[in-house]
């Protein structure tokens, strides 16, 4: 647990969680990869590819690389707000213009101290990752205005009412936001003047922590999805090695839809497995063979039954807090999950003695998506859609069980090391 809040901490935009795991990666014996030049890889070798900044794909190689490959997939990205390119909006006070980046519950942003992090794009196609922390907070509107707010519900405008407030004088020049970036730059070693663009997010400036009456809570932000993201890599560098080739892809955009050059609808994967598979075939239907042979778990997180919304959940497949690992059905293939998948899954629950939940929504909920089906239908392998308990899911601030954690990483550390892929015709 205390390894995943350092991996959270370290890791606020999807472009840090990429450089926590190829720190991690490095450490651990991976080199890395240049998508640009020629692969001199041998069996057993261990490397990692990353492709716009916040995906990065991980790979042990097998004894016989083309003999398919068993993955797991998580999503570096989480919901939240974002720095406009022109984002000083002065009036009295120096606000700061943002976008919402996919689907955050948006009250949850207002009163948090908020931190600003991200990559800057210098000239001479350098880039530093900057944070600077606490540069402002969304002020929420006093009660005193706003009557009704408790009784009515709160409305915000996401366009008007999401600006943090950064500074009191909007007057000068340069702009408190412009200082603050340039020190951030500066303090990376680069030169401020060099500034040219930006991708740049706000985040809960609180660290995470564990919690709970008797310290069984982990109170955190983007456990969607860096929680996966963390069991999926500590999973990879524990599992023992097979002939097979393992692999973790940490995808960015899964929030606003994966539709991107590097995120779960992009070649990546598919480009990455087929230079693998041509490492010890030169035959044409290499990569084919190898797909079929292999297995794909989809790991995001899952909704935890809700103690004040218990009515939210269809009552035989409402998850619970603690209770383990939750495989995903949904029929009409909102998860990849089918029986035969399912099943994978559950046989390395068993064999490390962890239980599992399942997860189904109510037939009159609509059913949220992930990069399971997805990847699924772009490379054509059978893949099982799973994830860890949690409630608050797409807050500023998280929440999930500490006795979770664990389980999770014994079950894919099993499933990378020993499950066997089901026959592609069944
Ligand atoms: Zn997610």
């Amino acid at each position: 647990v205390e390894d995943l809040l350092s991996f959270i901490d370290a890791s606020p935009t999807p472009w840090h969680a990429v450089r926590e795991t190829a720190r991690r990666l490095h450490d651990a014996g991976y080199k890395e990869l240049d998508e640009r030049e020629a692969w001199r890889l041998a069996p057993g070798e261990r490397a990692f590819v990353v492709r716009g900044g916040g995906s990065i794909i991980a790979l042990r190689l097998g004894a016989r690389p083309s003999l398919g490959f068993v993955i797991v997939a998580a999503h570096t990205d989480s919901p939240g707000l974002r720095v406009k390119p022109r984002p000083e909006v002065a009036g009295k006070q120096l606000a700061l213009g943002v976008e919402v980046y996919g689907g955050p519950l948006l009250h949850t942003w207002l009163d948090r101290d908020l931190s600003l992090a991200g990559r800057v794009a210098l000239r001479g196609g350098r880039t530093a990752l900057v944070h600077i922390p606490r540069i402002g907070r969304v002020p929420a509107l006093a009660i005193h205005l706003d009557r009704v707010v408790n009784t009515e519900g709160l409305k915000l405008n996401p366009q008007t009412h999401l600006r943090p407030l950064l500074a009191l004088d909007a007057e000068l020049e340069p702009s408190a936001f412009q200082l603050r970036l340039s020190e951030a730059v500066a303090e990376q070693g680069e030169d401020p003047e060099g500034i040219l663009a930006w991708d740049l997010a706000l985040f809960d400036a609180q660290p995470s922590a564990v919690g709970g009456a008797r310290n069984e809570l982990v109170f955190a932000p983007r456990l969607d999805n860096l929680a996966s993201c963390h069991a999926a890599l500590t999973a990879l560098l524990e599992a023992p090695a097979r002939d097979e080739t393992q692999v973790c892809v940490l995808y960015d955009h899964e929030e606003v839809g994966s539709e991107s050059a590097s995120g779960a609808a992009s070649q990546f994967l598919l480009s990455v497995l087929e230079r693998v598979s041509a490492l010890d075939s030169t035959a044409p239907d290499a990569t084919a063979r190898a797909l079929a042979r292999s297995f794909l778990v989809s790991a995001d997180m899952a909704h935890a039954l809700h103690p004040n919304y218990a009515e939210k959940h269809d009552e035989q497949h409402a998850p619970l807090l603690a209770k383990g690992p939750v495989i995903k059905v949904n029929v009409s293939q909102r998860y990849a999950t089918d029986g035969l998948s399912q099943a994978v899954f559950a046989e390395a629950c068993q064999s490390v003695g962890v239980s599992h939940q399942r997860f189904v929504s109510r037939n009159d909920q609509p059913c949220g998506s992930t990069i399971g089906p997805i990847t699924a239908a772009r490379i054509g392998i059978r893949t099982v859609d799973v994830g860890n308990p949690m409630l608050s899911m797409h807050s500023a601030r998280e929440l999930c069980a500490a006795a979770d954690v664990g389980p999770m990483i014994r079950v894919l550390t099993e499933y990378l090391g020993r499950a066997s892929v089901p026959d592609p015709r069944a």
